[in-house]
């Protein structure tokens, strides 16, 4: 493992080294905030000037036609631990791409759908991580819009975390007391303090109204417990 024999190893990332594949905005985000929490990523994009654009922003950006399985193999990826097929639009693209990196049969696959097809694709050729942020994006969007949670995180088959305000209904009650974990079955998981550290809830915490708490529960309870 490790495509880059010229660095040294870096230790504690799960994802070990990351390939990521089209560097559109997508691609380009996730690669920044992995080379910034110290993993080594390698870009790769078939568009000279997007590879020229992304120097010295990843470990190493190269020119390449990734639906190539021999470019690939040059490229070392069938030696990383995670691959991340991060072609949204061009479905063709993707697919070829994806079916590449399957056939070199080494790193785990992420994939980015723009669209349920493409995701359903990607999982009837065998890959597990399937991110599709358009859709999480609009449904979290949703939710934000239409209630007084601050953050909306689905966790899928109706369960979310949420970042909400405290209502002044429950002001001055102790977490025993409220029924958010009897009525909706939302339990109250953390609390900001003023100085924007979190403390765990416990049932003797005491709410004040405008705090800000972080919840888990049912969708839909998570809005009506805060509304
Ligand atoms: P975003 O919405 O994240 O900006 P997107 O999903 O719309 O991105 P594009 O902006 O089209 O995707 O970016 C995909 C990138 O993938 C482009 O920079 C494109 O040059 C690159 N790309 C397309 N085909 C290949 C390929 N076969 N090999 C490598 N890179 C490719």
């Amino acid at each position: 493992m490790g495509s880059f024999p010229f660095l040294p190893r870096i230790h504690g990332s799960d994802a070990g080294d990351v390939a990521i594949i089209g560097l559109g905005r997508f691609g380009t985000a996730m690669g920044e905030e992995l080379v910034a929490s110290g993993v080594q990523v390698l870009g790769i994009d078939i568009s000279a000037d997007v590879v020229q654009a992304m120097k010295g922003r990843f470990t190493q950006v190269v020119r390449a036609d990734a639906s190539n399985i021999e470019a690939l193999q040059q490229l070392g990826v069938q030696d990383f631990q995670t691959a991340v097929v991060a072609i949204g639009d061009n479905l063709a693209a993707s697919i070829l791409v994806a079916s590449a990196l399957i056939k070199l049969d080494g790193p785990e696959i992420w994939a980015k759908a723009a669209s349920e097809q493409q995701a359903e694709i990607f999982r009837q050729l065998g890959i597990k991580h399937v991110f599709e942020p358009e859709k999480n994006m609009g449904q979290r969007a949703a939710h934000l819009i239409t209630s007084r949670l601050s953050d909306f995180f689905d966790l899928g088959n109706g369960f979310a975390l949420a970042i909400a305000t405290v209502p002044e209904r429950v002001s001055g009650k102790l977490v025993r007391d409220t029924r958010f974990r009897s009525e909706y079955g939302v339990s109250l998981v953390g609390i900001k303090n003023e100085d924007g550290t979190w403390d765990q809830v416990s049932p003797a915490t005491k709410l004040i109204a405008g705090q800000t708490v972080l919840a888990a529960g049912p969708n839909n309870n998570l809005e009506r417990a805060f509304s």
